[in-house]
């Protein structure tokens, strides 16, 4: 089973793909990067598990075109994952990894992951890179490998900013993607 803090069903691609996907964040991550807007999923903890059926079922039922695997840090559960990826590439559905690893860094349960998806956006976040104009990326350092497939001639587009605001029921601004200060302010007008 896999620990994951949140699940959505999204059409965004600058954020997150192409296509109808399901996104997926996990919990837990151990690479702790600085400057990262997600610290509250570092913590390994297991309230929230989802396993491979559920998963599947959640994909046929949105027909969705794949899933999208978003951090805390999705290889720190790398054996859980494989299991849920080959069904799902099985199944037809794609794949996109975002992953502060970089491939050598590497192996086992953690490798045939990354083997297995389409696109990957890999490498820590590095806040003295910071870029708001990056397609998939925060800093100038991440790299973005496309694999043979549905996406293997993937041209990445940057040069825009993309945000996604959302108020919850109780009034919280919640924002996804990669925003500059002066939207962050808006988050003290509540
Ligand atoms: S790998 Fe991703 S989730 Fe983990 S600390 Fe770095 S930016 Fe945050």
């Amino acid at each position: 089973m896999i620990s994951y803090y949140d699940y959505q069903i999204i059409e965004n691609e600058h954020l997150y793909g192409p296509g109808k996907r399901l996104l997926l964040f996990l919990q837990g991550c151990s690479l702790h990067c600085e400057g990262c807007v997600n610290k509250h999923l570092w913590e390994f903890k297991k309230t929230k598990l989802i396993g491979t059926n559920e998963i599947l079922d959640i994909c046929e039922r949105e027909n969705v075109d794949g899933i999208t695997l978003h951090g805390g840090e999705p290889l720190d559960q790398a054996k859980d994952l494989l299991e849920v990826i080959k069904t799902l590439k099985e199944k037809k559905y794609t794949v996109i990894l975002f992953t502060g690893y970089n491939k050598k860094e590497i192996k086992s349960y953690a490798l045939a992951v990354w083997k297995l998806a389409d696109i990957i956006i890999s490498g820590r976040f590095i806040f003295s890179k910071q870029n708001f104009y990056l397609q998939f990326r925060g800093s100038t350092n991440q790299r973005v490998i496309t694999h043979k497939g549905k996406y293997k001639n993937y041209k990445v587009k940057d040069g825009k900013t993309v945000s996604i605001l959302s108020i919850d029921s109780s009034g919280n601004l919640n924002i996804k993607g990669f925003y500059s200060k002066d939207i962050k302010e808006i988050t003290h007008f509540k």
